[in-house]
């Protein structure tokens, strides 16, 4: 089929997109914001009247945060909205807990403890929660990281956290966790001051009326924040310049079906904007028949996934699809990781798509997620197989996925949105 040859012109239409918002846009932040406007005005530039929908996000500017331990400073970074220490900085016993079983922690009660939870996760720190642990401490990176080549980004508590209480939270890097547990301080003054704060993000939103007078309405997203540190053009400008060739496609190409495209901010953060969304358009969710989202793309060695959050059915399609055009990729049933779980999470199927770099063939989430590592015509690819699966959805005559999310399904979204607290378990 020759819909997949002749893809350059389209991956390098794309690539140009990306370079404009190559530069960090962290949630909540003016780049954020004007990532929002690009996206916004490069639609206008074709007549796509795109807005940009804010919403509220709890976050927390830290003022001081700093350790000292073993006679000299570390360098250290805190978890926003895990609280403060006293203005005088908070001195306590200093233990390794290792992984934070309750044998680690049943005795830790007013310490100061180092965990090995690079994420944290939810079982340990509603352990360190009972036990009256003081503050934590964990690492970021590898003990091999030089200095100079990584950064040291600040954490966040999520709501999963919080909802056990606060606790002052440090990240060090791996480097400095070792140094300081070869150290065996007695004691450790660890400072941490932040304010809570409410910021707005914000989601870039488009709709394109649809020929035939149904309801009926696909829904495309990807999220256009990043990280500290991190230009995000893999994760996930790539998405969101994909998602930019789709609109002018189909106002070239009017659909069947209603669409609605949504850049979203904040999903770094925990799906912000993707769950504002949802929230703030309740009434909408019955008419989405599909949710196409694309995070992540573009890589050289990578190669393409689809991770179908609905119907088993729609993984052999996709796999048919796939044979028929001659199109590589992987499909599996799964929760991936990013916007479309708000809408699964409504009954609304799902699939993601996007390229993944293989084995170190690119990074995420720090300073490597950057251009050189991606090609135009890896994104000509990616983008003409969304557009043919989208097309067939599109403008199907009768829908083909079933409107509704099978069991499996709705068990493993649970599971990652963590709706039982583990006490309750
Ligand atoms: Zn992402």
């Amino acid at each position: 089929m020759d819909i997949l040859k002749n893809t350059e012109a389209m991956g390098k239409r794309i690539f140009e997109d990306l370079q404009k918002i190559n530069f960090i846009r962290t949630s909540t932040s003016p780049e954020e914001t004007k990532a929002a406007e690009i996206i916004r005005d490069e639609l206008a530039k074709v007549g796509l009247e795109a807005v940009i929908e804010e919403f509220p996000v709890q976050t927390a500017d830290i003022e001081k945060v700093s350790l000292t331990a073993a006679g000299k400073e570390w360098e250290i970074q805190g978890y926003r909205r895990s609280g403060s220490t006293p203005a005088e900085g908070l001195t306590a016993p200093f233990a390794y807990v290792q992984q934070g079983t309750d044998v680690d922690l049943y005795d830790k009660k007013g310490m100061i403890v180092l965990v090995n939870n690079g994420k944290m996760n939810e079982e340990v720190y509603e352990r360190m929660v009972r036990y009256g642990v003081a503050a934590f401490l964990t690492w970021n990176g590898n003990v091999s990281d030089v200095r100079e080549q990584t950064d040291l980004p600040e954490r966040e508590l999520r709501g999963w956290a919080l909802r056990y209480g606060k606790i002052p939270g440090g990240v060090l890097r791996a480097i400095d966790a070792m140094e300081l547990v070869k150290a065996q301080p007695e004691t450790v003054t660890f400072t941490l001051i932040q304010e809570d704060v409410t910021r707005p993000s914000r989601n870039v939103i488009l709709h394109i009326k649809g020929t035939d007078e149904t309801e009926q309405n696909i829904t495309f997203g990807a999220h256009f924040d990043s990280v500290q540190f991190s230009h995000g053009v893999y994760d996930n400008g790539a998405g969101s310049v994909i998602l930019m060739e789709l609109a002018r496609h189909y106002k070239e190409n009017p659909p069947k079906r209603n669409l609605t495209f949504c850049w979203y901010g904040s999903e770094e953060c925990g799906l912000l904007g993707s769950k504002a969304y949802v929230e703030a358009h309740k009434e909408e969710l019955k008419d989405i028949q599909l949710m196409i989202n694309v995070d992540v793309a573009g890589p050289v060695l990578g190669a393409d996934w689809a991770a179908v959050m609905a119907d088993e059915s729609l993984c052999r399609y996709v796999e048919y699809l796939s044979k028929e055009l001659g199109f590589s990729t992987d499909v599996t049933q799964e929760v991936y990781s990013s916007d479309s779980v708000p809408f699964s999470n409504e009954g609304v199927p799902a699939i993601n798509f996007c390229r993944f770099g293989r084995n170190g063939g690119a990074m995420i989430h720090c300073r490597h997620d950057v251009i050189d590592y991606l090609d135009y015509k890896n994104f000509g690819k990616t983008a003409a197989f969304v557009q043919e699966f989208s097309d067939r959805m599109v403008n199907s005559v009768v829908f083909p996925v079933p409107r509704k999310m099978p069991e499996n399904m709705v068990e493993a979204i649970d599971k990652y949105l963590r709706k039982k607290r583990v006490d309750e378990k």
